[in-house]
């Protein structure tokens, strides 16, 4: 094989891997948002087609074949660099793990999650715990077949490139040896804000119509996207670039979950919105990792959309929609907005909490992976963490260690990139405040074309065409670390309970 006709037919290959991509993705739209209950039979029938028709071109022979051809050149083209990268990772990916293993592991995924379903609703551990077990020694199976010593070290670089347990310790304890003597200053502050005093009655067109705006301020392009309404809000790449649709959930008595949520999801479209036109149509056109992505949307979540330079901005926006706000003042909104409460469940967790949630979940892992507890000991354990890092108990195991999805549904590994996020978005503040030092004051005017234009140049545009750390690298000339985000907590969280 000749090496021109060896990058015209890599590009070709990866280029319908692409479109597969998109296909998924389109069809994953549909089924969420459109799909009639008749028709689910059918789609996942269709949609198993497409993942095998990716699964076979990813590992072809002739992948192998452009693989080998290739790696005997060098080339000045960063993008088929990077693409052969992701590939020839893929392919080592794919074909390390024997079908016998992939099936079983298929097999098992399906039931795991229906049964855990059952066992969350009856609080009854016991009758999941066997295939708790079992979704853990997949993940050791797996790690196996790559020939990596620690379990967790296998899922954490598996989800976040280049990513160690050593790494993530040091960053874990960083943040714990700030949030928690912090959680018992605001306890004692005697601060009585509370998320309750945010209910009321917002009616569903009215949350449609802000929200819209809101993400429009933002930046998200809507000529380039779509909004819709599903049970659990998601973001997805129809074609990079073009069409990056999202959705949200209303609840009519609180409208802030469904903002706060359209601006985590307009960051993930946001992200793919503003990539190089170069990358467009390539399989670099996605974030450069999980906890990258993830980054981009907890930035306009977190750090933007529960700011109070933000909320003075946009409350106005707010009241004509809601007149029952009338009667409060943004800065009283933003405080009970940021209420922290230490509650059992993760999903209503605040922004300073959230993180011990995720922490004490990795320590789990751990110590199941290192031999240290099995599954027997994992709710005692959790409740034990929960009392210590949070000061409350579970009541049960189900607003325990059966209120997640994520063990049961084959993300073991997974929780750290959360806050691994949040580290990332620490390093956007810190480096984009250097080239805008009036961060603040543009967001307290709603005036967000500067700060996106740093975000479009620094991050989003390189797609994944550097490896996650590359990325930070290339835009902080840091390596990650706490300390950008552990500061933005300082600044936020101590003038808001006055300490
Ligand atoms: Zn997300």
């Amino acid at each position: 094989m000749k090496k021109e006709e060896a990058v015209q037919g890599f590009r070709a290959l990866m280029q319908e891997i692409n479109h597969l991509t998109c296909m998924e993705e389109e069809m994953m739209w549909d089924t969420r948002v459109n799909l009639p209950p008749r028709g689910a039979e059918y789609r996942s029938e269709l949609m198993g087609y497409l993942s095998g028709q990716k699964y076979k071109l990813k590992t072809s022979p002739r992948m192998w074949e452009y693989l080998q051809e290739l790696s005997q050149y060098t080339f000045d083209d960063v993008i088929l660099n990077r693409m052969q990268e992701v590939a020839r990772r893929d392919y080592d990916r794919l074909t390390k793990i024997p079908a016998d293993l992939e099936a079983r592991y298929a097999k098992h995924g399906i039931m795991t999650e229906l049964i855990w379903q059952d066992a969350r609703q009856n609080n009854d551990y016991e009758s999941v715990k066997g295939v708790l077990k079992n979704s853990f020694e997949f993940k050791r199976e797996y790690a196996r077949c790559f020939g990596c010593d620690s379990v967790m070290d296998y899922l954490l670089d598996n989800w976040e490139q280049g990513c160690t347990t050593t790494q993530v310790d040091g960053i874990f304890s960083d943040i714990k040896g700030y949030v928690l003597p912090l959680l018992d200053k605001i306890r004692a502050s005697g601060k009585p804000y509370s998320r309750q005093k945010l209910q009321g009655f917002y009616p569903r067109e009215q949350q449609l119509a802000l929200i819209h705006d809101v993400t429009a301020l933002v930046g998200y392009n809507h000529e380039a996207g779509r909004i819709g309404e599903s049970a659990h809000p998601f973001t997805l790449r129809i074609c990079p670039r073009d069409d990056m649709r999202f959705t949200v959930t209303i609840h009519e008595t609180d409208f802030t979950n469904a903002l706060i949520s359209s601006l985590h999801e307009g960051g993930h479209a946001l992200y793919g919105q503003n990539l190089a036109p170069e990358l467009k149509g390539t399989t670099l056109a996605w974030g450069t990792s999980w906890g990258f992505d993830e980054g981009q949307a907890r930035f306009f979540e977190n750090f933007v959309g529960r700011s109070l330079p933000f909320w003075k901005y946009i409350f106005p926006m707010a009241q004509e929609r809601f007149p029952l706000l009338k009667n409060t003042t943004a800065e009283e909104f933003y405080q009970n907005l940021n209420a922290v409460n230490c509650g059992p469940l993760r999903l209503y967790a605040d922004e300073l909490t959230y993180n011990l949630h995720i922490i004490l979940r990795y320590e789990l892992e751990k110590l199941y992976y290192d031999g240290k507890a099995d599954v027997d000991e994992l709710p005692e354990l959790w409740n034990d963490k929960y009392e210590e890092y949070l000061g409350y108990r579970p009541k049960n195991d189900a607003e325990g260690i059966l209120q997640d999805v994520h063990w049961f549904s084959g993300w073991i590994g997974y929780y750290q990139c959360y806050v691994l996020a949040n580290c990332y978005d620490g390093h956007f503040l810190h480096s984009s405040m250097k080239d805008i030092p009036d961060f603040w004051e543009k967001v307290s005017r709603g005036e967000f074309d500067e700060i996106n234009d740093w975000h479009n140049r620094k991050v989003r545009c390189t797609g994944n065409l550097y490896s996650p750390m590359e990325t930070l690298y290339r835009f902080s000339g840091e390596t990650l670390t706490a300390k950008h985000y552990i500061q933005y907590l300082k600044d936020k969280f101590e003038p808001l309970y006055g300490i």
